[in-house]
């Protein structure tokens, strides 16, 4: 039959689906069979995306922009973008230095599938988002993990990064906020990294998705400040879906040397085409438009992450790491690999995850999914009430492994 002997292509085989969406998934099928499942697993704003945004939506809809648009996006989105990295950082770009793509997850796709040759090696910090190996090995490349330590609050290590740096090196993933583990690298880290980067003539691409939700006081540390020499050789990588809670929309955006984003309209004008009009038209509102609502969910977003840090470290056997940007917390619950629940052992975060969802009906991500087996991931864009509830689960649940 067909379906037997049908080979699929090679590099299929090579990744995983996305866990995060996969979980995600799982959680609502449960859900939508009856079950009262807490979902803590993808990582998206529980807030609508604010009115203004999709009043610009509607408008471009009725205003007839339904048609093809330029393969990088609306020059107006562009220059936008130019205008906000401009206003907000000093940063200059030009509209033709930017890329619009359907989420900044398409444009990160776009940029790995416009540099990497067989053989080249890209550096990604671990823990690491879950997509980022897959698409490395997607383009072709070679993932090359630089461990990141709980102790050291996850920053970036100059030192480790120097260990797992060669010949190949061809570009170095830098995302601060961290998803999963909110953590946010130091401006004395960054700077190391930045000198590295500019001796080796590596790319260095910012995933500065979560930008707008950082904890700390004033902006959060960024290699362009660290060194400003290094916009030659940087893509910034960003998008509306996090700050404007517009995930459905599939806005994001690249900022870069114009030789890479010209490579990566190429692959655009021969994949996607362009991003969907009416979106462009709606992140046109948000980018240009009131910005009180990313400060407003980052305030939203502060006393859940006290109250989530602060639930978990209670627990006996259970250390958290305060995030500082981003809407996730990354426990560590390695001290309860080995027990059991009705024979059967819980020996990794696969294995605790499946636990917290089939006992406790809580949908989580596992640790393992971001290469660091001993954590689990929980996003807190939830309400508290519903984090309230999932915390006296997971105690309970916690409670009855021997
Ligand atoms: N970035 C979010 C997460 O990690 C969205 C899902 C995804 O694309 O992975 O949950």
């Amino acid at each position: 039959m067909f379906s037997e002997q049908f080979v699929l292509a090679d590099r299929v085989l090579k990744v995983p689906s996305s866990p995060t969406l996969a979980v995600d998934a799982k959680a609502k099928a449960l859900r939508a069979a009856g079950a009262d499942i807490l979902n803590f697993s993808v990582g998206e704003p529980d807030m609508p995306t604010p009115a203004h945004v999709c009043e610009a939506g509607k408008r471009a809809i009725d205003a007839g922009h339904t048609r093809y648009t330029p393969v990088p996006g609306i020059p107006e989105l562009r220059e936008a973008v130019c205008a906000k990295l401009k206003k907000e950082q000093g940063w200059e770009y030009q509209p033709e230095d930017v890329q619009i793509s359907c989420g900044g997850k398409h444009g990160l796709y776009n940029i790995f599938q416009a540099i990497l040759n067989p053989g080249d090696e890209v550096l990604i910090p671990a823990p690491y988002w879950v997509s980022y190996p897959p698409m490395v090995l997607l383009a072709g490349g070679t993932p090359v993990l630089v461990p990141l330590q709980q102790e050291r609050q996850f920053d970036i290590d100059p030192a480790v990064v120097a260990r797992y740096a060669t010949s190949r090196t061809k570009a170095i993933i830098l995302n601060s906020p961290s998803n999963p583990t909110g953590a946010v690298y130091s401006l004395a880290a960054l700077a190391e990294i930045a000198k590295m980067a500019l001796a080796g003539g590596w790319l260095v691409i910012s995933d500065d998705m979560y930008e707008e939700l950082f904890y700390g006081e004033g902006k959060v540390p960024h290699i362009l400040h660290a060194d400003p020499q290094l916009q030659g050789q940087t893509v910034l990588s960003n998008g509306v879906s996090k700050s404007f809670a517009m995930t459905g929309w599939r806005i994001g955006y690249s900022a870069g040397p114009g030789k890479v984003i010209k490579a990566m309209n190429k692959i655009q004008s021969q994949s996607s085409s362009n991003p969907a009009a009416p979106s462009q038209y709606a992140a046109l509102a948000a980018l240009t438009g009131p910005q009180d609502f990313p400060r407003q969910m980052r305030e939203a977003f502060l006393s859940r992450r006290a109250y989530f840090v602060e639930s978990l470290e209670s627990i006996a056997g259970v250390s958290c790491v305060a995030p500082m940007g981003a809407f996730y917390v990354f426990p560590n619950f390695s001290a309860y690999y080995g027990k059991r629940f009705s024979g059967k052992v819980i020996d990794g975060s696969v294995a605790l995850a499946d636990y917290f969802l089939s006992e406790a009906q809580i949908a989580t991500v596992p640790g393992a999914a971001f290469g660091a087996d001993d954590f689990v991931r929980f996003s807190f864009a939830t309400s508290i009430t519903t984090i309230e509830k999932g915390m006296e689960r997971i105690k309970r649940a916690l409670a009855a492994l021997q």
